[in-house]
C-alpha cells in the first residue's frame, strides 16, 4: 500500500507533456505543374528527417535533445515536464534511409560548407498542452536545397528494395561546379554543386542527386569523365553551351548514359513510376540568340517540357530515338533523352515492350536497375567511352549469375525502339 501511495504522489507532482513536432520545409519551385505526379503547387513539403535541436525557453535555454525527424512523416516527439515555451532550431540537415543511413546537409556557400556550418531556423513553439503540433521554416535558398534535394534522394531509396546499405553522405551547396568552373554538378565524393538561382529547380536538383544515387550503388559514376565531345556536325544533335552537354546532344555512349540516368532518377522522383505517363521540365535555359538556340526552339517554346514516356514529332521534346530520327547514327554515340526515355519505358511500360508483345511484359524493379549497372562496373572488362551499351548488353545476355535472364527480352526491345543500342 505504502509503495503504491508513493508512486501517485509522484505521478502527480510531476505531469508529463508529449509533443509531437511535424517539421516542414518551405519550398519555393519554378518548373513544377507540367504533368509530373508530385509537389506541383504545394508551398511546404515534410521534412523527411530533419534534425532538430529542442530547449525549453529561448534559443540556448534548456537542451532537451537533438532529434531527427520520421522519413516518411517528418514528425518526432519529445516529452518533458514542462509546457512551458519551447525553441526549436531546425537545420538544414536531414536523416533518412532504411537504417538512417544517409545524411543530407544543405550549405548557402562553399565557406560555410568547408567549416561545416549548417544553417539553421530558430522556431518559437508554443505548444500549449500535449498533442501534435505543425511547425515550417521559411523559404529561402537553403530551404530549397535540403528540400528538393532529401525528397528525390528518399524518393527513389524507399522504392528500392534492398535500400542502399552503409553509412552515406551528400552535401549540396548553392555554388557554381568547382571542378568545371560552370553550371551545376555531383561529384563523385558526394557535393552537388547547384548553380545559384537553381535551387528552386527541381528537375535539376533531382538530376544531381540521381547522380549521387547513381555514384553510391556504383561506388562511383566513373569509368566515364567529363569528355561529352558532341561534335555532331547536325545542329539537333549538336550543343556547345554551359556543361558541352546537354538533353538532345549526340555524345559518346557512356557520358550520355550518366546523364540520361540522372534524367530518368529525377524522372523517378517526381512521377508515380505505377504509371507510364511521365513529364519532365528541362533546366538549361538555352535562349534564342545562342549557338544552339534554333535547335531547341521547339522545347523553349514549350516552356521545356519533356514527354518522357512518348515521343511524337512536333511533340513535347520531340521524337523518341532523337539520334536517328533527327540526326544520323554513329556507332558508339547516343543521346542523353533517349537513355532517359529508354529507362522509364524498362521501368514502367507492361504489358509489351515498344508495342510488341515480349516475353517480358513485366517490369523490372528499381533496384534490378541498380544491379545491373553495379554488376556491370563491377565486371573487370575495359571501359571505353563509347561502349556503355554494348557492356550492359553483354551483361544481362551472358551473365547468368546476375539473375536477369527474364528480362532480356525486355531490355532489347526497349533498347532498339529507343535508340541507345549503338
Ligand atoms: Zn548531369
Amino acid at each position: 500500500m505504502l509503495l503504491a501511495f508513493s508512486l501517485w504522489l509522484i505521478a502527480s507532482d510531476a505531469k508529463a507533456y508529449s509533443f509531437t513536432f511535424c517539421m516542414r520545409w518551405a519550398i519555393q519551385h519554378t518548373d513544377s505543374n507540367i504533368g509530373e505526379d508530385y509537389y506541383l503547387t504545394d508551398t511546404i513539403m515534410k521534412a523527411r528527417g530533419a534534425k532538430v535541436d529542442v530547449f525549453q525557453g529561448p534559443n540556448g535555454g534548456v537542451f532537451l535533445g537533438t532529434f531527427y525527424a520520421n522519413e516518411t512523416n517528418g514528425c518526432f516527439t519529445v516529452n518533458s515536464t514542462s509546457n512551458a515555451a519551447l525553441t526549436l532550431n531546425m537545420y538544414a540537415e536531414s536523416r533518412i534511409g532504411g537504417s538512417n543511413n544517409i545524411t543530407i546537409k544543405a550549405f548557402p556557400s562553399i565557406a560555410a560548407m568547408n567549416s561545416n556550418t549548417v544553417p539553421f531556423w530558430s522556431i518559437a513553439a508554443n505548444p500549449g498542452g500535449s498533442g501534435t503540433f505543425y511547425y515550417n521554416n521559411t523559404a529561402g535558398v537553403v530551404s530549397n536545397l535540403i528540400a528538393w534535394g532529401t525528397f528525390s534522394a528518399y524518393w527513389v531509396d524507399q522504392a528500392t528494395s534492398p535500400r542502399l546499405s552503409g553509412t552515406r553522405t551528400m552535401r549540396l551547396v548553392s555554388a557554381i561546379c568547382a571542378p568545371t568552373g560552370e553550371g551545376s554538378c555531383m561529384t563523385d565524393v558526394g557535393i552537388g554543386y547547384i548553380q545559384p538561382g537553381a535551387e528552386q529547380k527541381k528537375f535539376l536538383v533531382g538530376h544531381e542527386v540521381g547522380h549521387w544515387t547513381h555514384s553510391q550503388w556504383m561506388g562511383s559514376t566513373s569509368p566515364v569523365g567529363l569528355d561529352y565531345s558532341p561534335n555532331s556536325s547536325d545542329p539537333d544533335c549538336a550543343f556547345s553551351g554551359v556543361g558541352d552537354h546537354a538533353l538532345r546532344s549526340k555524345e559518346y555512349a557512356n557520358e550520355a548514359f550518366v546523364e540520361g540516368f540522372a534524367q530518368y532518377l529525377s524522372t523517378l522522383a517526381y512521377n508515380n513510376y505505377a504509371q507510364t505517363d511521365a513529364w519532365f521540365k528541362y533546366y538549361k535555359n538555352i535562349a534564342a540568340g545562342d549557338t544552339d538556340g534554333p535547335a531547341y526552339a521547339d522545347l523553349r517554346n514549350d516552356n521545356w517540357k519533356v514527354n518522357v514516356e512518348d515521343g511524337f514529332f512536333g511533340d513535347w521534346g520531340g521524337p523518341s530515338n532523337w539520334q536517328e530520327n533527327m540526326c544520323f547514327w554513329t556507332d558508339g554515340r547516343s543521346v542523353e533523352m533517349d537513355w532517359q526515355r529508354f529507362y522509364w519505358d524498362y521501368r514502367t511500360n507492361t504489358g509489351h515492350c515498344c508495342d510488341v508483345p515480349c516475353s517480358a511484359a513485366t517490369p523490372p524493379t528499381h533496384y534490378q536497375i541498380f544491379r545491373h549497372l553495379e554488376y556491370t562496373f563491377d565486371t573487370p572488362e575495359q571501359w571505353g567511352h563509347s561502349t556503355a551499351w554494348d557492356q550492359f548488353a553483354d551483361t544481362i545476355n551472358n551473365h547468368p549469375a546476375l539473375g536477369q535472364s527474364s528480362l532480356v527480352s525486355r531490355w532489347n526491345l526497349f533498347s532498339n525502339c529507343n535508340g541507345i543500342d549503338q
